[in-house]
């Protein structure tokens, strides 16, 4: 089935789909046009009004471009459950409420489609969010990626996060990617699943 998916995201949401439960807590640490910040609601959004999206982006056009999204896909009553953020993802301890118990934390990297191409996520600052991250994840949660390598800067931001994940020990955490080896310059997907 995952092989019949074209797009890297698209696989992504089907591994989402198999940890996320209803009422769950969910970080969308780049809202970009809130392509995945839609898709993870719908898979966490009950009808009792539980389940939460934290979303961020630096960029306001994103978050605007995300607030319209979800105006026009989600009910009112889904969209209440999303709050979003214009700051780097390096920053969501500062914005989360105190010990908030998350399942997943999404990153799609690189620019904004259709934006400004100059702005995009950064080794170093990625690395200060999947650290951030880290903490916040329940027992069962995920860290994804979605990384790109075909920009300047992507292949280096790959090896940040693979670095990473390498690091993690193996009694804690499960990490893999997802790689098309007939395809260079196709997104990596990372998965780094906390046991
Ligand atoms: N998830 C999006 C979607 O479904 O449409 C696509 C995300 S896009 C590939 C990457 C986004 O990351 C851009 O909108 C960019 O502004 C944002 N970004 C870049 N650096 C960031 C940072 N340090 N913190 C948060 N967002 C950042």
């Amino acid at each position: 089935y995952i092989f019949g998916k074209k797009k890297a995201t698209e696989v992504a949401h089907l591994v989402w789909r198999h940890v996320l439960h209803k009422g769950d807590i969910v970080i969308d640490a780049t809202c970009g046009n809130g392509y995945d910040t839609v898709a993870m609601l719908k898979m966490v959004a009950d009808e009792s009004g539980h389940g939460r999206v934290y979303g961020m982006d630096i960029q306001t056009e994103a978050l605007e471009n995300t607030s319209s999204l979800l105006d026009e896909t989600v009910t009112q009553k889904e969209k209440e459950l999303v709050e979003l953020f214009p700051i780097c993802h390096s920053r969501m301890d500062e914005v989360l409420p105190e010990n908030t118990a998350v399942r997943l934390v999404a990153f799609n990297l690189g620019y904004l489609p259709g934006g400004d191409k100059g702005i995009i996520t950064s080794s170093k600052t990625t690395l200060l969010a999947l650290e951030a991250s880290k903490k916040m994840l329940i027992l069962g949660g995920l860290i994804s990626l979605v990384v790109y390598v075909g920009h300047p800067g992507g292949r280096e931001e790959l090896e940040t996060v693979e670095a990473f994940a390498s690091e993690l020990c193996v009694d804690g955490w499960i990490c893999c990617k997802f790689q098309m080896l007939n395809r260079p310059l196709a997104p990596v997907l990372v998965f780094i699943f906390k046991r």
